[in-house]
């Protein structure tokens, strides 16, 4: 991905979580954006939770609201509607998640401006690169009037951030969202892997595992990777529905994605075959995923898995 070294644009980021530290995912934005121009930053996170994790080079400003927004509190929205007033943004950028894309196509929508989602690569001279068509082709659009507006893919730089000065953080005044109200929040327990969307390696259970994922989380426990599934394996009630890879599931493009007793269906191309690496495992060598894999291994996982765990556990010495 080419970029300047340096910008002229104000841009505006869109974290709608900020946890202690930042995401590989939400660290990778701020250095694409931090390379097109002057940042801010909107997040739904108190005023507290935001200043520690966004002191960092090149982040000025942060608004969030007069306490916690979270999805689907449309609120996110007039916030982000007042930060692009305040700071004149002409480039706005959110991570390619559900959540961001749902509060910059509303965004996009008041603004009458266009919404470029899961990009693979943004230029300095606003041209922004996706993938299309299951995979089959790329297209470069870039934004005909009023601000470019996109949501970013993972993986796609490497995120260099440098300590900076705690930014300014500005609590913005918002309105009860009109519609609905939120009535409970919970917090979920955490699994200890990374977000299957942003994971930088991802192991990928299918119907050949046969309702049994200990091999697989065994893997992806010695890689720390994210589990994703097929949409047979998450039907089959195996894996959370959360974790399906496909055209109707995640779209993921980590560096290694293991596919594990996959068929390689388009469905399921369709939301890996951007990975810069991946991995099959099938017992079947006709099996369509070994049309897109780099290293194909033809076998059954109840032999081949041991064995990358052995080797990858002695390797670790
Ligand atoms: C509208 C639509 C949307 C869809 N969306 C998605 C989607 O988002 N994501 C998705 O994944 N699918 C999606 N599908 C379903 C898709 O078409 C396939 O049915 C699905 O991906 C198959 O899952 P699978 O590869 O796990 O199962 P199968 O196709 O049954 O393949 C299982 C594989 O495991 C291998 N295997 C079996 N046992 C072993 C073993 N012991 N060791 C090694 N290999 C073994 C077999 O050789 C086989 O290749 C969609 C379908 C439709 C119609």
């Amino acid at each position: 991905m080419s970029m300047a070294t340096s910008g002229i644009s104000q841009v505006l980021v869109l974290l709608d979580r900020v946890n202690e530290s930042l995401t590989g995912a939400q660290a990778e934005l701020l250095t694409i954006a931090e390379r097109l121009g002057d940042v801010s930053v909107v997040s739904g996170a108190s005023a507290e939770a935001a200043a520690g994790p966004l002191s960092v080079k090149g982040v000025r400003e942060v608004y969030v609201g007069e306490g916690e927004i979270l999805p689907p509190d449309v609120a996110l929205v007039d916030l982000l509607e007042t930060a692009v007033k305040e700071s004149g943004a002409s480039v706005i950028l959110g991570t390619d998640t559900p959540d961001a894309v749902d509060a910059l196509a509303r965004l996009a929508v008041r603004l009458d401006a266009g919404l470029i989602t899961s990009a693979t690569g943004l230029d300095t001279d606003g041209t922004v690169t996706k993938s299309v068509l299951a995979g089959e082709r790329t297209t470069v659009s870039r934004a005909a009037e009023g601000p470019l507006i996109a949501t970013v893919k993972p993986n796609i730089v490497e995120a260099l951030l440098e300590g900076g000065a705690a930014p300014e953080v500005t609590a913005l005044p918002v309105k009860p969202a009109p519609g609905f109200e939120v009535l409970e929040t919970a917090e979920l327990p955490k699994s200890g892997r990374p977000p299957l969307a942003e994971a930088r390696v991802v192991v990928a259970a299918g119907r050949g595992v046969d309702g049994d994922l200990t091999l697989v989380e065994e893997l992806a426990d010695e890689l720390g990777a994210a589990i994703g599934a097929s949409r047979a394996a998450t039907d089959a009630g195996w894996v959370h529905h959360s974790a399906q890879v496909g055209q109707t599931g995640v779209t993921v493009s980590p560096q290694l994605y293991i596919s594990v007793g996959i068929s390689g269906a388009i469905q399921q191309k369709a939301g890996m075959q951007t990975a810069d690496v991946i991995v099959a495992i099938n017992k079947d060598e006709d099996a369509p995923v070994f049309e897109i894999a780099d290293y194909g291994v033809v076998g059954d996982l109840n032999d081949v898995l041991p064995q990358m765990v052995e080797e990858l556990r002695a390797r670790k010495g």
